[in-house]
């Protein structure tokens, strides 16, 4: 029998490990663990069955000697011997759900009243969120505002006001940042709550592993007690039935609890394909909002934000140029520039136009067989104008439409600045060129005769 210190020891021990394996896997492999014995030679783990016994042994020796050593008990070797063992209280350490119920009921036992106090699995509660992402350091602009504005209010009220919340949009547009920061923001302003962060994906691997183990009233009380549910990337419950009926009672046992979820998804639930129809319902009951690639000025901020954060001020032009490459994806735009500024600062340079745009590398240089005059002229004769009036300042329905696909077509092909997009179609003003590429942009992904006319306008360029 373990004596009182190797208790006090182990007890440390899990403490350690749990934080770093997930909540499934950690119940699965070391709960009814002890030690058995100790002494300077060694450990020796007693674990009631030989199938964990064989685990333990091939995966996780090596954590627990590492563990063991950060507790101050440096051995060299580590033995495991099956030994149905369990310990009281290791049996009575309450499960989440079960500290949950006992708050809520005011008649309980001193002694259970007492362990409340140290939920010693509360730190769980963290698992998953990442502190970098917070409100503070989130751009706002035309794409993401209302979706800020929801993610804020829910902070600040959580259960009550949007509930669900759901965001959708293209990957990289900033849906895992303002789903964190919720998370980050409830419990900045209360410490204790019972924040969960996890991808689909591993909702549904946990799902499986508690399921092959045994565990899945663990699995269940653990995500049922939790006060804020984010899920992220719910898409990939999409033909996964099970799943779906699992997560439609969690749902339904939070949400009538006033417990908030946040839910994010890469298209709106109606577009999420075999999804259940009853999650469906319950995915839209609260608010959704869809998050749409962020314009160019919001574009800019962000990388003039993302760059001072590290000290660097861009010139405009650098700004510009890293804004007009990367239009929707935030993600590989900040991948980006963290390579200009590691590529500037391993050379002492100052970031400037000509570094970025052969940094940028093929994206970035235009075909050397197409000129502007040549996608100008393509786009006038394919909408039966004359190359005189798409230059001239004409504002005509007829003309207007067509100098704004050429300015697109500027922008796509052959990747010209605005101010120089403007220039190339006789404009003095850059927003002009702005405002109409961003214009037959969203046309382009709306309308199928845009998107066909500037197919064949291409196919003809290219010809
Ligand atoms: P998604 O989950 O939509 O695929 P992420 O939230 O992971 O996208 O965003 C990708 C990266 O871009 C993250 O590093 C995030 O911090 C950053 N990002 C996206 N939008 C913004 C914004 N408006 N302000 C600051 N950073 C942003
Ligand atoms: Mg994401």
């Amino acid at each position: 029998m373990q004596t009182i210190q190797e208790d006090k020891l182990w007890q440390a021990v899990l403490g350690d490990i749990e934080i770093s394996l997930s909540r499934a896997n950690f119940l699965t492999w070391f709960k009814n663990t002890a030690i058995a014995t100790s002494d300077e030679s060694g450990v020796t783990i007693a674990v009631p069955n030989v199938f964990i016994k064989q685990q333990l042994e091939r995966k996780y020796s090596q954590l627990i000697l590492d563990t063991l050593h950060k507790n101050g008990v440096s051995v060299d070797t580590l033995a495991f011997k099956t030994q149905v063992f369990t310990r009281p209280q290791v049996d009575e350490i309450p499960e989440p759900a079960e500290v949950q119920r006992s708050m809520e009921s005011s008649n309980k036992t001193t002694s259970k009243q007492s362990r409340q106090t140290t939920n010693p699995l509360s730190h769980n509660y963290r698992q998953g969120l990442n502190e970098k992402y917070t409100f503070d350091n989130f751009v706002v602009g035309a794409g993401n505002e209302l979706a800020y504005a929801a993610c804020q209010a829910v902070s600040g009220q959580i259960g009550t006001k949007y509930n669900p919340l759901f965001l959708y949009g293209g990957a990289g547009i900033g849906k895992t940042h303002l789903i964190q920061a919720v998370g980050n923001s409830v419990l900045a302003k209360r410490p204790g709550s019972r924040v969960v962060y996890i991808t689909s994906e591993q909702f549904v691997q946990e799902f499986v592993d508690a399921l092959r183990f045994k565990r899945n009233t663990d699995f269940a009380d653990f995500y049922r007690s939790a006060d804020v549910l984010i899920i992220d990337d719910v898409q990939f419950f999409a033909g996964k039935e099970k799943i779906q009926e699992e997560f439609f009672h969690t749902f339904n046992a939070l949400h009538q609890a006033n417990k908030q979820m946040i839910i994010s998804s890469d298209k709106p639930p109606r577009d999420i394909p075999t999804l259940e129809e009853r999650l469906r319902s319950r995915f839209v009951w609260g608010m959704s909002i869809d998050m749409q690639n962020p314009d160019f000025e919001t574009r800019c901020a962000i990388i003039q934000a993302k760059a001072e954060n590290k000290g660097v001020r861009l010139p405009a032009d650098v700004v510009d140029l890293l804004a007009t490459q990367f239009q929707t994806n935030i993600r590989e735009l900040e991948g980006a520039l963290n390579q200009v500024l590691a590529f500037c600062e391993m050379r002492e340079l100052e970031p400037n136009l000509a570094i970025v745009s052969g940094l940028l590398g093929s994206q970035a240089t235009r075909p050397k067989h197409l000129s502007s005059k040549q996608i100008i002229e393509r786009t006038a004769r394919y909408y039966q104008i004359s190359l005189e009036d798409i230059l001239s300042p004409k504002r005509d329905k007829d003309i207007v439409f067509p100098r704004q696909v050429a300015m697109y077509l500027l922008r796509s092909e052959l990747h010209l600045s605005f101010p120089k997009i403007a220039v190339e179609l006789g404009r003095k003003d850059h927003t002009t060129a702005i405002h109409s590429v961003e214009k037959i942009e969203k046309e382009y992904n709306l309308n199928p005769e845009v998107r066909t006319a500037v197919t064949d306008i291409k196919e003809r360029l290219y010809a």
